[in-house]
């Protein structure tokens, strides 16, 4: 089915919030538009932080791992 293919294609990300600095337990994993979504929302809500989405899309593209 096409989804599953799309699926394989856009592999699943994991971003921790401790790998951000900050002393939280929280993580996310998706595709990384999901992980945009729910990582924003979360530093929004949790820390206060507004994060702009193409600055976390430019975080998690220069990352080396993923
Ligand atoms: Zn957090």
């Amino acid at each position: 089915m096409w989804w599953e293919l799309a699926r394989i294609m856009m592999r699943e990300i994991v971003v921790r919030c401790d790998e951000r600095g900050f002393d939280c337990h929280y993580s996310t994993i998706g595709d990384i538009y999901k992980v945009i979504f729910d990582y924003g929302d979360h530093m929004k809500k949790e820390h206060g932080i507004e994060y702009s989405p193409g600055t976390l899309e430019t975080y998690l593209k220069k990352r080396k791992y993923n």
